[in-house]
């Protein structure tokens, strides 16, 4: 569905009308056009920071410079010594941040290693950084924080000051939105160093337009070394609910990295599901996910044709909402078995037959399950559960050398949202950091990245990928 405010406001006559009495101008978001590349910042200007004792500045380098960006620093910045350091080692150039007004052009990131913080008082040393250099983002820029993750720091200073970085990347957030711009922190453990390229690759480029004030702990990967273009060539896929919305595009964004598709949904939708897999040469399985049999129906599909599976989507989901008061018992057993009883069972029968070594799961939970609406207790309820289910999964998946994580989406547009009301919808758009829904590209893109074997450091997490939605975390 259209956003027709959005396309007012970037109209001549809307652009003029909003500037005169004050109404606010939703950003327009680039997203991706593309495969995953090589050099995705190719000549884009990023401005690299450290704090003193920062760790992660040798692999963030070799990861900025070997996409290809143009790199800037702020010479006089206390924590620049890592930063020289790392460097000089590597023998990369950096160029000092050139004045406003130099007629030079802005910095697409801004990005900051924060993994030496001690304490506290260091968080100076990012207010020093970053506050000066705002002003001086592009439009549609990025701004990442790198740190330790809390729960792995003993000294109490430290982890105060690493848990700090939190409320202000999710604050930051707030503020950059305006303009397309994005906030995000990722948390390293020791050991898992290397594995920032391929999420740096994620979170620096367009493929992450619709993901703001989002904190993504990683964890030791299970693969070391895969680059992300071309890590999904020649695998194979199953993805539910593919014949339309968002299932339809993880399934063509999929497509997009060479992965071969098999697209599945309720029969009731097998006209649907034949013209998506069409457009990406996939293949079509008509079947209910809560069939009793349907794990070893796809099994049984797969093994004859491919020989096995790399990766599931589990995207198949509905609502029926009514206040639980009123709501009828078939309405609450067909959104749990649907959305999450289906989910457990298919995983169950593929880990027995199905699932190859290396195997990767992405769920779909949703914003309904971290902040609740009324009405939704049902959808609510099993979008939590499976939060709580790629967490206990996380290890099964682990030893088999792959992973299980999940993407909440917030308000995306498709005809899930299209059905509701008007007011509702409209609030439900504009009530994020970015003021629009996302497009359900935005969740495919966030989906293909845990789909890689590349993004092996991610596993058991859910990653909310809802423009820094206000409702929950
Ligand atoms: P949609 O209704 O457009 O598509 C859902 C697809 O799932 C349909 O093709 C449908 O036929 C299929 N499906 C439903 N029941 C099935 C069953 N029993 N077996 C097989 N397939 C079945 O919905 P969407 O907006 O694309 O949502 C996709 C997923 O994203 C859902 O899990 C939904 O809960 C989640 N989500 C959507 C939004 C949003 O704003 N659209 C927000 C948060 C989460």
């Amino acid at each position: 569905m259209n956003d027709r405010y959005l396309e007012f406001t970037h109209s001549s006559f809307g652009k003029s009308l909003a500037a005169m009495i004050g109404l606010p101008t939703p950003p327009r978001l680039k997203r991706a056009d593309g495969p995953w590349e090589s050099q995705p910042l190719d000549g884009k200007p990023v401005l690299v920071g450290s704090s003193r004792g920062a760790t992660l500045v040798g692999p963030l380098l070799s990861a900025l410079s070997g996409a290809g960006a143009t790199l800037r620093i702020v010479p006089e910045h206390s924590g620049l010594a890592p930063l020289k350091e790392a460097a000089a080692a590597q023998r990369v150039t950096v160029h000092g941040n050139p004045a406003e007004g130099a007629g030079e052009p802005r910095n697409h990131a801004v990005v900051f290693d924060a993994s030496g913080l001690s304490s506290p008082a260091q968080l100076r040393e990012l207010y020093d950084f970053v506050q000066p250099v705002l002003r001086g983002i592009a439009a549609n820029g990025r701004i990442l924080l790198l740190s330790r993750a809390p729960e792995s720091l003993q000294d109490v200073a430290a982890k105060t000051a690493s848990t700090a970085l939190r409320g202000f990347i999710r604050s930051l957030g707030k503020e950059v939105g305006k303009n397309g711009t994005t906030a995000n922190l990722i948390e390293v453990p020791t050991g898992a160093d290397e594995a920032i390229d391929p999420v740096l690759r994620f979170f620096l480029t367009p493929h992450s337009a619709y993901i703001s004030g989002q904190v993504l702990p990683l964890a030791a990967p299970q693969t070391r070394g895969v680059a992300l273009p071309g890590s999904l060539e020649g695998k194979i896929a199953l993805v539910t609910g593919a014949a339309r919305g968002i299932g339809a595009s993880i399934a063509e964004t999929l497509a997009r990295e060479g992965v071969k598709v098999i697209g599945m949904d309720h029969p009731s939708a097998e006209g649907g599901l034949g013209e998506t897999m069409a457009k990406i040469g996939g293949v079509g399985l008509a079947l209910d996910v809560t069939a009793p049999d349907a794990a070893s129906r796809i099994a049984a599909e797969v093994g004859k044709n491919f020989g096995g599976l790399d990766i599931v989507v589990h995207n198949a989901g509905i609502t029926r909402d009514k206040m639980l008061r009123n709501m009828p018992a078939h309405f609450w057993d067909m959104v749990l078995n649907i959305n999450l009883g289906a989910i457990l069972k298919i995983n169950e029968g593929l880990l027995k037959e199905g699932f190859r070594d290396g195997a990767r799961v992405v769920c779909i939970s949703s914003i309904g399950g971290i902040g609740g609406n009324a009405g939704q207790t049902n959808y609510g309820a099993t979008k939590a559960g499976v939060i709580g289910y790629v967490d206990a999964m996380a290890s099964t998946f682990a030893r088999r050398g792959g992973a299980i994580n999940a993407v909440a989406p917030g308000f995306i547009e498709t005809a899930m949202t299209a059905a509701m009301p008007f007011g509702p919808r409209e609030v439900g758009r504009r009530i994020n950091s970015l003021s629009q829904g996302g497009l359900p590209q935005d969740i495919a893109e966030a989906v293909t990245f845990f789909a890689s074997p590349a993004a092996s450091a991610v596993n058991g997490r859910t990653l909310r990928v809802c423009g820094q939605n206000f409702f929950g975390q």
